[in-house]
């Protein structure tokens, strides 16, 4: 892609009212768009970010057999009125509007739990039909009270949400599990496992717990007791001498962190089935209530913690997995050399922002910085046939020739 074809350009100026870091920057590189507290548009820059994530987990979400779908945003009062959680004093995000025709009063989605078992009632019948495990990637509405911190918390936010029916607590079980192995790969690869726990969190009211997926971040909202040599966490909300006597620790086998919380799940069990009737017939000729749970990442929130976690005071750096672009080419003097670059790492498949604008190097090489593209690759004539390449995360420079450099790029060298 040629710098001059994407629209979005670095800035030195953010909204005055903007105080949250992953916001700021990624408002200055271009890639995000204020539009007010807690809503953000996402330029052609911001939305490749955001597909490389999506796809890392759409991959690990159909590697355990889930089926991706897409649900409404506007949602039926009384879908949500069979679980008592239309009332605003159960439910406090909720965005609502009424139709034209009188006064229908309809919902914005901040969850699908609700729809999608209203949805998928009409098809099952027997217990040939489970499991069934769904999911998609769908923006959420949700009317929070504070959204102080970026792309963080959202008023409007990306979010994958899988749902499992299951005939019972040991199917159940076996995908829950194969959710947490999944999310464990899918945080490896966006390049924040190492810092990612999976932590106990509040159950509700049908089960001890449910799990969360926090991730080491000062720009976090949450606090997690965390015991590294145990690979154990506690969120610090059902942190309590009952919870320690359970897993027979003390408080002193805890460092106490400041989290993201970036996913979770929970084991629904039959409760909620049996609230909208969501039945099967059994083997056994009975009617039996769904097995349900529900398992989110935030989308949205991840790419705000991947900025929060890698950047640095000259601006953004991205793990190579997720960057926008592999390479971003610079061409210093004659532009001759860097077109003929740019076709060639076109031919050979790599990710290119070739800089052509009609600007100083010294401008080029601090939006590189700013946009960190994990690359930074220059043609002159000084360099001969060789090509800098400056490693963003590092700051490591090398001279390569186009060869190498595809190597290096292709994790070959
Ligand atoms: P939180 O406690 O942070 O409000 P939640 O418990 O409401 O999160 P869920 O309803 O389970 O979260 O949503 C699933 C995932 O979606 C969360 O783990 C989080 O990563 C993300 N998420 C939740 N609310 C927001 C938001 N307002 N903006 C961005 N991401 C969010
Ligand atoms: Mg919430």
């Amino acid at each position: 892609m040629r710098y001059k074809q994407i629209f979005s350009r670095t800035s030195k100026n953010v909204p005055a009212d903007e105080k949250s870091r992953n916001a700021q920057l990624l408002i200055r590189a271009g890639y995000v768009n204020k539009v007010m507290a807690g809503v953000y548009n996402y330029t052609p820059l911001g939305l490749l970010v955001l597909e490389k994530i999506k796809q890392i987990v759409r991959q690990e979400m159909d590697a355990i057999g889930g089926q991706e779908l897409l649900m409404s945003s506007l949602q039926k009062k009384s879908t949500w009125q069979k679980t008592d959680r239309w009332d605003d004093q159960k439910v406090d995000v909720w965005f609502k509007s009424k139709l034209k025709d009188g006064g229908t009063e309809v919902g914005f989605g901040w969850s699908h739990e609700e729809p999608i078992i209203e949805m998928i009632q009409q098809y099952l019948n027997s217990y040939k039909d489970l499991p069934i495990n769904v999911y998609q990637f769908q923006n959420k509405m949700r009317n929070e009270l504070r959204a102080k911190s970026g792309i963080m918390r959202g008023r409007e936010f990306l979010m994958k949400d899988m749902y499992s029916c299951s005939l019972d607590e040991t199917q159940h079980q076996q995908f829950y599990n194969s959710v947490i192995e999944a999310y464990n790969r899918i945080f490896d690869r966006l390049g924040i496992g190492e810092d990612t726990f999976v932590t106990f969190a509040s159950g509700g009211a049908f089960t001890d717990f449910s799990h969360e997926f926090q991730t080491i971040c000062s720009a976090g909202e949450d606090y997690i007791y965390l015991s590294k040599d145990r690979k154990i966490a506690i969120n610090d909300e059902i942190m309590s001498p009952e919870i320690l006597d359970k897993f027979k620790l003390t408080i002193d086998d805890f460092e106490r962190v400041k989290t993201a919380e970036v996913g979770n799940i929970f084991n629904f069990g039959r409760h909620k089935s049996e609230q909208m009737k969501f039945k099967f017939t059994d083997k056994d000729g009975q009617e039996k209530p769904v097995h349900l749970g529900s398992y989110g990442i935030g989308i949205s929130r991840v790419m705000g913690v991947i900025v929060e976690k890698f950047a640095d005071d000259k601006g953004l750096i991205w793990p190579e997995q997720i960057a926008p672009y592999q390479v971003y080419l610079i061409g210093i003097g004659e532009q001759q050399k860097a077109e003929e670059i740019y076709q060639k790492l076109l031919a050979a498949g790599i990710e290119v922002l070739y800089d052509d604008r009609d600007l100083r190097p010294g401008q080029k090489f601090a939006d590189a910085e700013l946009i960190g593209i994990p690359y930074r690759l220059i043609t002159s004539d000084k360099l001969g046939h060789k090509i800098e390449v400056l490693k963003r995360q590092t700051g490591e420079v090398e001279q390569l020739t186009f060869d190498q450099l595809v190597d290096r790029i292709n994790g070959r060298k």
